[in-house]
């Protein structure tokens, strides 16, 4: 037998969109119905993200840097690897994280219903149950369906020595040889985690850099240090084909650098597909595009007025940050408030060893679009916590306008650029100039301090660095 509920609010998908999408919507008096077809809310996010990716990118990075204390007159031996237990300790931040959040959906009476969803008017939708559907009548839905990993027609995706970045955060084994095709920003921390566990890790990538759409300067200084780590790194290469054998996954490589070879795994971190397609939106009016974007305003309103879409399913970097905010201007839309979508920045920050930050203006896209900007460049070898940590790779980066002298952007590399480059995104968000950031005291000595010196850079008030 079917069931109908009726709500104001009704929430597709419960990733860090919808779930902040229906907790604020709860929060300003809505009652609010959250539709999720896994048995744990947080999405690509908490499950199979952020969340797990870092926790092994934490034991990556310490397992790089034990090894730096050598110059200290520390050495230690081989490290003993036990991964059903870094698996568990992976799942035990996992599972704090979306239990807490079943926790504060309960609390604010947010009604959760398991299942896939899929519109069937524009103010209906239907739960698939093991019982019979589930409908829900609503005045207002949020769309919050997400993404999911891209793959390659006519690859051996099924065979499990082919990974997605789901199949790699479970670390079934630590392959001895591990090809990953893309070198944008998960494929390059999934590197950083096998590399440290161990494999020989390879990565190929059709661009001419890796991380596209990073700051050249940035990719270098990270360069440097994986190509004294990592096996061979191709660039502006394809994978030709790709096919499972008994000795391994053998690749065919076509572009600058040919070959062939045999893996013993592959990841395949190509990109991410939003899942547009995959909620019958057509039944609602709702314009999907052909990739499975779904388009919205500033206010995040389809073309369907009382239907919204947040997060990676409207296009734009696909990052939880982003679809947070988006999260909220909606719900307080629907909930009548003035609200809009309307960053000056969206930060990106790729956590690998080293880390890569950037937002705002990248001085490859302004020299591209032949925008004017002075730069102030800071490199970390002059910095003496950067030294006293053994990592003089790092670099930060500010670009000004030179008439304002306001920030525009600001990439910085090196560990804990993630951490970092906050402070940068305030700057722009608040209008600040080069002597705002540059007279500010900053803390000696840190890494932060390297922000103040590169705006004292720009300004020339210091120019001599050693
Ligand atoms: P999602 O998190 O994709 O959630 C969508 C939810 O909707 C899913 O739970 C899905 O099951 C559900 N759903 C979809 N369709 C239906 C349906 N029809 N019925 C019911 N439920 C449905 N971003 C960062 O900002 N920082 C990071 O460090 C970072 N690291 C990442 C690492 C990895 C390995 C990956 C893969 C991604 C990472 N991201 C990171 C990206 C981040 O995970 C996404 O941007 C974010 O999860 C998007 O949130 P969302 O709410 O739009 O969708």
């Amino acid at each position: 037998a079917s069931q109908e509920i009726v709500t104001e609010v009704v929430v597709l998908g419960a990733g860090p969109g919808g779930y902040t999408a229906a907790f604020r919507a709860a929060d300003l008096g809505k009652k609010v119905v959250l539709i999720e077809r896994y048995d744990t809310l947080g999405g690509v996010c908490l499950n199979v993200g952020c969340i797990p990716s870092k926790a092994l990118l934490h034991t990556a990075a310490i397992l790089e840097e034990v090894k730096t204390l050598g110059t200290m007159g520390v050495t230690f031996g081989e490290p003993t690897i036990d991964l059903d237990k870094m698996r568990a300790g992976k799942e035990q931040v996992v599972a704090k994280l979306t239990g807490g959040l079943a926790a504060m959906a309960k609390q604010r009476r947010v009604e959760v219903i398991q299942g896939t969803g899929r519109f069937e008017a524009p103010n209906r939708i239907a739960v698939a149950q093991p019982g019979g559907p589930v409908r829900i009548l609503f005045d207002h839905c949020i769309i919050a369906c997400g993404s999911a990993p891209m793959k390659i027609p006519g690859f051996p995706h099924d065979d499990p020595r082919v990974m997605d970045s789901t199949d790699a955060l479970e670390i079934a084994d630590i392959p001895e040889r591990l090809l990953i095709v893309g070198g944008g920003i998960i494929g390059l921390e999934m590197a950083s985690v096998y590399s440290a566990l161990g494999s020989t890790v390879e990565v190929v990538e059709m661009k001419d850099q890796l991380m596209p759409g990073a700051d050249i300067d940035l990719v270098r200084a990270l360069e440097k240090v994986i190509k004294k780590r990592y096996g061979t790194i191709r660039l502006e290469t394809k994978v030709a084909q790709m096919s499972a054998t008994a000795e391994g996954i053998k690749v065919v490589f076509e572009g600058k650098k040919p070959g062939e070879e045999i893996y013993d795994k592959v990841l395949v971190a190509i990109g991410r597909r939003p899942n547009g397609k995959l909620v019958n939106a057509e039944a609602a009016g709702v314009k999907v595009d052909q990739h499975g974007f779904i388009k919205v305003d500033a206010h995040m309103r389809t073309n369907v007025p009382n239907i919204f879409a947040i997060g990676d399913v409207v296009g734009g970097p696909m990052l939880a940050h982003k679809a947070t905010h988006e999260a909220k201007v909606a719900a307080e839309v629907i909930a009548g408030m003035p609200a809009l979508f309307d960053p000056m920045t969206i930060p990106s920050v790729a956590y690998t060893d080293p880390e890569v930050a950037w937002m705002g203006l990248t001085e490859t896209d302004a020299k591209a679009k032949g925008i004017a900007y002075e730069k102030g460049v800071f490199p970390w070898a002059a910095s003496g916590r950067a030294l006293g940590i053994h990592r003089d790779e790092g670099l930060t980066k500010l670009l000004f306008d030179p008439e304002t002298k306001r920030i525009l952007g600001a990439g910085i590399v090196g560990p804990n650029a993630g951490e970092l480059i906050g402070e940068a995104v305030l700057a722009l968000e608040m209008g600040a100039d080069m002597e705002d950031i540059g007279l500010t005291i900053h803390p000696h000595p840190t890494l932060n301090e390297t922000i103040g010196l590169a705006a004292e850079m720009a300004h020339g008030s210091i120019t001599d660095l050693l």
